[in-house]
């Protein structure tokens, strides 16, 4: 049974730039511009209309957008939801800029090592994350740790909640890698390794969507009776202001929006699209977190029960729950 009618999501590519080169993602190889500030302003006021709650300001690395505070402010200012997850790489020269305007501040941190972090994410940044973590608690935002999980860091869950969270009172997010187009990541976690997640989930502080275990379990998505609602739940825009269908990652048509989101919403080729989400021979065994979580979020099923607890847990966290039903 169908929840919610109308996408709850945006992910709104600010750009495609990144200062890392992680080994798991491809985004960074992309020639980008940066999303226009003005083109931005008036998406917001559609998105509005669509019934969009949270806006995940991605990339590439969304700090090296040089509006970055602008443009949060103006979400703020629409009651958005906002969420921008980071490299840290340039967060200690910015956060003054971004205080109060993030909801869902998320620092990327794979593992407690230094060298480890660094050499998954092709870059030096393992300092940087540890100094902004510092920088955001003294300015008294909530930052949490996102942890993309794999089969070579999942020993490294432990030593980064003992020794980085639970210190710092933050909230470590357990992210399992997920795989797409023609990047693999070697990440099939074994059985064990997923029910050992899932103990890891139910501890404090901890936030862990149990409806990805159970998708993995089950061999992720099925093109004959799809959990994917990518393109009904969650709005895709390009940097280069186009609405992207179904998500960013299969990327099978882009209308371009020109100031007019509401009628590129309305055209057929988005009906297709919902009408093919999680159906594209591509789609079969996704996994894709983004594009899962809000699936899991719009309609009732055993995935929409599983996802709840750790949903209700973390917005709590977080103090965003009472937006969410707003
Ligand atoms: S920091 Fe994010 S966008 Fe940049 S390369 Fe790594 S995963 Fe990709
Ligand atoms: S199943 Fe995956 S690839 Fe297919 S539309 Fe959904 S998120 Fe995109």
């Amino acid at each position: 049974m169908r929840l919610v009618n109308h996408p709850i999501l945006c992910n709104y590519y600010l750009t495609y730039k990144c200062n890392a080169t992680c080994s798991f993602c491809d985004i960074w190889e992309k020639p980008s511009s940066y999303a226009s500030l003005k083109t931005i302003k008036e998406n917001f006021k559609d998105l509005k209309k669509l019934g969009v709650k949270v806006i995940d300001f991605t990339g590439g690395e969304p700090l090296l957008h040089p509006n970055l505070p602008d443009i949060l402010k103006e979400a703020k200012a629409h009651k958005f939801i906002t969420t921008v997850t980071t490299n840290a790489l340039l967060y200690p020269k910015k956060a003054k800029s971004l205080v109060g305007l993030i909801d869902m501040l998320h620092f990327s941190l794979d593992s407690s090592i230094a060298e480890q972090h660094n050499q998954m994410r092709g870059v030096s940044c393992f300092d940087f994350v540890i100094k902004s973590i510092n920088i955001a608690l003294s300015l008294g935002e909530k930052p949490d740790i996102l942890f993309t999980v794999f089969k070579d860091n999942f020993d490294q869950i432990k030593p980064v909640y003992d020794q980085i969270v639970t210190p710092n009172k933050l909230v470590l997010i357990l992210n399992p890698a997920f795989e797409y187009n023609n990047l693999s990541v070697n990440n099939s976690l074994t059985h064990k390794q997923l029910n050992e997640l899932s103990a890891w989930g139910k501890k404090p502080n901890i936030y862990l969507n149990e409806a990805f275990i159970e998708l993995k379990k089950n061999g992720g998505n099925s093109i004959i009776k799809p959990v994917c609602k990518a393109a009904s739940s969650t709005i895709v825009i390009s940097p280069d202001n186009k609405l992207i269908l179904p998500c960013y990652h299969l990327n099978k048509e882009s209308i371009a929006i020109n100031g007019k989101l509401m009628q590129a919403y309305s055209s057929p080729l988005v009906k297709e699209a919902i009408k093919m989400e999680g159906r594209w021979t591509e789609c079969a065994g996704c996994t894709i977190n983004c594009y899962m979580q809000p699936s899991f979020a719009v309609e009732l099923n055993k995935y929409w029960l599983k996802a709840l607890p750790s949903t209700l847990k973390y917005n709590y966290y977080k103090g965003t729950w009472r937006q969410l039903f707003r």
